[in-house]
């Protein structure tokens, strides 16, 4: 069975409905055998009440001083980004029209500044996700679709996370296809096949996809309880199953992912 050393999504106390520390996620990475953990917190209407733009920055304020991780944490090279929500049609992330009018300390920042533009600066990459779908609820097929394709478009998202669990109906070849040419991931989640039954079978059509178009994907548990991180048993039984070839998953192996993020132009 393929051997996967990265942990590409997972969340820390701060997603609020998530229950452990960065240190406890990187210890139990590193108990699972991983060398690269990404910590992809949620950036998402769920967190916190809107705020003025003048103190909206002091809720993200996790995100903006990331720097203070060790790139490598004992024997654990640890990625940071953000799990983003996608919020309209046109594949818009969250805070893309959330004005920020001052910095954490107070100093006012430059005009048109969003809450996106300054979560997005610290992170190595986004992961863009449907969540909330009020939006979306009624959308056609091609507006789905074109959601997709508009996310990817973002140059700092490199993967589209849980596709097949969004209960979103899309064009999964013209969303894969888009993803391979931009160099860009589709995520594989262990949380979709274990605990969302109903996904299961869209889940399989989209890895089944990737192989046949020859995109990467990227595997990832979810986890929002350290015990969780670095379990992918499912997703690798499917693949596994599908016959899925070693060289199109992005995160084997702490270079592969690397290069991965690197290929995406991020
Ligand atoms: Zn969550
Ligand atoms: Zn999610």
């Amino acid at each position: 069975m393929l051997k996967v050393a990265c942990d590409t999504h997972t969340h820390t106390l701060y997603s609020r409905h998530a229950y452990s520390t960065i240190a406890e996620n990187v210890a139990a990475a590193r108990a699972a055998g991983l060398d690269l953990l990404a910590s992809t917190d949620h950036f998402s209407a769920m967190l916190w009440p809107p705020q003025p733009s003048n103190q909206v920055i002091k809720d993200y304020q996790f995100f903006l001083n990331y720097h203070a991780w060790p790139a490598e944490w004992d024997g654990v090279r640890v990625l940071h980004g953000c799990e983003a929500d996608i919020v309209d049609l046109d594949g818009g992330l969250y805070g893309h029209d959330v004005p920020v009018s001052h910095s954490m300390n107070g100093n006012p920042l430059p005009p048109g500044t969003t809450l996106a533009d300054r979560v997005f600066q610290s992170c190595d990459y986004v992961i863009a996700s449907v969540h909330g779908k009020r939006f979306c609820e009624g959308a056609s097929i091609e507006e789905a679709t074109g959601m997709y394709l508009g996310a990817l478009a973002n140059p700092k998202v490199l993967v589209l996370g849980h596709t097949g669990r969004s209960g979103v109906s899309f064009d999964i070849e013209a969303v894969v296809g888009a993803a391979r040419d931009a160099h860009k991931l589709i995520e594989l989640n262990e949380h979709s096949l274990s605990d969302v039954a109903d996904s299961r079978a869209t889940c399989w059509l989209i890895a089944e996809t990737c192989k046949r178009l020859g995109c990467q994907v990227s595997i990832s548990s979810d986890a929002h309880v350290c015990v969780d991180v670095g379990r992918f048993d499912c997703v690798l039984a499917m693949l596994d199953e599908i016959g899925f070839p070693e060289e199109l998953v992005a995160s084997r192996s702490r270079e592969s992912f690397l290069a991965a993020i690197e290929g995406a132009g991020l």
